[in-house]
């Protein structure tokens, strides 16, 4: 049989068995043969359809001024991608806070050295993201944009949202936390006010001079547990640990990186001696870094813009899981699109805290939702998001 010939069979073959045949080019590397004559492996079953990647600058505008321990903010740059194959579009995003080293420039450099083309489809997701990792060091919201939008392509043309192709209950999906941001007691009052009502935990930011008045201020108006991230603005473990035990004696129910993370003996001092769970955020990125911080910390962090996206976040859960440590996943400001893919992970997970999506007046498609203060899961394939207007 020509080679031709060939091609134009197996490409026929391949499309009665639907469109998990475009996978049928693995098939090749099963016999770990390199037989002479044609290279046995199927076309894709797309008429020969190739990914297309683009990608635009979209400055996100949030709400309220934004402030943690270090900083204060009022956009977030950030990039929004798009993967075509054969009439279905992947949706993806890099979300670029200033401190993790990422900017417009960076991240639409690192796209563009990204030739998605030297692939024949879209699921031998192991190989491309493994091709899109080795292209540079750092990168990370740039690499979880490509994941991303490869992810909701595959789920798309798999037919099947993320959450269910992983075997979660989307019914598990926790609470999510809604941040108030660090600010003077009339604002966090009112902020309060407007979101007591429709979330089930609260996060605070802490780790500066006002730590109790930020708390016993959210205390006059609601008792819903909150959640509180030090941002590493904790400087003297003992005083750590001091306010550690006073804010659970006012329903505070975990503890956000409390030290800087090159303080890895006093962090774990206070995860010994905490009476509060102790989660790792800064102190941690990618899957290589949990072993270095095991014991350390009770749990951690998992935020897609820092660990590359959804594929290694969902190799981290199950790794931390396997050593015996508690899960939560986060977010950065961001729209919608990369907040509904880090959500499809939330059934596995001990807290969630993803309301990146309402910090923004500009999202742009609309996605997970949260109802009665927990996050609901669309049942749409892929990310299960759809672009407004
Ligand atoms: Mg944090």
């Amino acid at each position: 049989m020509k080679r031709r010939d060939f091609i134009k069979t197996a490409g026929t073959a391949a499309a009665g068995t639907g469109l998990l045949a475009g996978t049928g080019g693995i098939l090749a590397g099963c016999s770990g043969k390199k037989a002479g004559g044609p290279v046995p492996y199927m076309v894709n079953t797309m008429g020969g359809a190739r990914m297309k990647l683009s990608f635009e600058p979209y400055e996100l505008k949030l709400r309220h001024t934004f402030t943690v321990a270090a900083m204060s903010r009022n956009t977030t740059p950030d990039v929004q991608v798009r993967i075509e194959y054969d009439g279905f579009t992947g949706y993806g995003e890099a979300s670029m806070p200033p401190y993790l080293g990422q900017t417009v420039e960076s991240v639409t450099s690192f796209l563009g050295k990204v030739d998605l083309g030297r692939f024949r489809d879209p699921f031998m997701l192991d190989d491309i993201l493994t091709y899109v990792d080795g292209i540079s060091e750092g990168d990370a919201a740039a690499k979880a944009a490509v994941d991303i939008a490869l992810h909701d392509l595959v789920g798309k043309l798999l037919g099947q949202p993320w959450f269910r192709i992983w075997g979660l209950d989307p019914g598990k999906a926790p609470d999510t936390t809604f941040t108030i941001g660090i600010d003077t007691p009339e604002v966090v009052r009112e902020k309060t006010k407007e979101c007591a009502d429709r979330f089930n935990i609260l996060k605070v930011k802490v780790g500066l001079d006002n730590d109790k008045e930020m708390i016993t201020t959210i205390r006059e108006i609601t008792d819903l547990p909150i959640a509180v991230d030090a941002n590493q603005g904790w400087k003297d473990k003992d005083k750590a640990l001091e306010m550690i035990w006073w804010l659970k004696e006012h329903g505070v129910v975990m503890v956000e990186q409390p030290m800087p993370k090159e303080m890895l003996d006093e962090n774990a001092w206070i995860t010994e001696n905490s009476p509060l769970p102790v989660f790792a955020d800064e102190a941690i990125q990618r899957l290589k870094d949990i072993p270095s911080i095991k014991g350390a910390y009770t749990g951690i962090n998992i935020k897609l813009m820092k660990c590359t996206g959804m594929r290694e976040a969902w190799k981290m859960l199950n790794y931390a899981r396997a050593e015996g440590m508690k899960v939560m996943t986060g977010c950065m400001t961001e729209t919608s699109c990369a907040v509904s893919a880090a959500a499809q992970l939330s059934p596995a997970v001990d807290f969630a805290d993803l309301d990146g999506n309402l910090l923004i007046a500009n999202d742009r498609f609309e996605g997970m939702t949260v109802e009665g203060g927990k996050i609901c899961l669309p049942d749409r394939p892929g990310i299960g998001v759809v672009p407004l207007g």
